[in-house]
């Protein structure tokens, strides 16, 4: 029998929004310029900017500093879904209770939720703070006791198999990895669980 979600909670970063396309890019730019570094073309999507500058050798406060509000300054290109999200998640509101989870600057992540037109399909958005200690498990144990659930009703959507997917793994939720698994699967896992 189909396990029966009625939570989903999604992650937002590459699995809503093309992030390593589209705001990786511009942001490193910015970085780069702000900094006057040459920021290696790296995979610094969800990355600290001590973590995007490491390689790049040491740097004067002044220009951490400049590269750090750079990095996290809620300054976005034009920002679109992922091709069929909003349609997906149209899909999945007569069945589940939807919930945003996303780790980064807040400021910033919150202006990619609005950017990208996500904010009225969810419940609630969380943003973890990247520079903090705790993690999404305990957001997602959050959510868990906010709806008062057991971990095996709630689907964790992501693409981090080291984040949001590892800590589904660890609290007994369900997981969808985006790498392999569709929107419309999503859609059809999620509402044969609740038909
Ligand atoms: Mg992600």
């Amino acid at each position: 029998m189909a396990p029966q979600y009625t939570v989903v909670v999604f992650d937002l970063d590459d699995t809503l929004i093309d992030t390593t396309a589209v705001l990786v890019p511009d942001a490193l730019a910015r970085v780069a310029a702000a900094a006057q570094v040459t920021v290696p073309d790296l995979d610094a999507r969800g990355k600290s900017i001590d973590e995007v500058l490491a390689p790049a050798g040491p740097l004067s406060a002044r220009a951490r500093a400049a590269a750090a509000a750079a990095w996290y300054a809620p300054d976005l290109p034009p920002l679109d879904p992922k091709p069929g999200a909003v349609a997906m998640l149209r899909a999945l509101a007569p069945h589940a209770r939807l919930f945003l989870l996303t780790r980064g600057a807040h400021a910033r992540q919150q202006a990619k939720v609005d950017a990208a037109g996500l904010r009225a399909h969810f419940e609630a958005v969380i943003v973890r703070p990247i520079e903090a200690a705790g993690s999404k498990r305990d957001d997602l144990t959050a959510i868990l006791e906010r709806c008062g659930i057991a971990p095996a009703q709630c689907l964790v959507v992501g693409d981090d198999v080291t984040d949001e997917l590892a800590h589904a793994t660890a609290l007994g939720c369900g997981r969808c990895d985006i790498a392999n698994v569709t929107f419309d699967e999503i859609v059809a896992r999620v509402s044969a669980g609740s038909a």
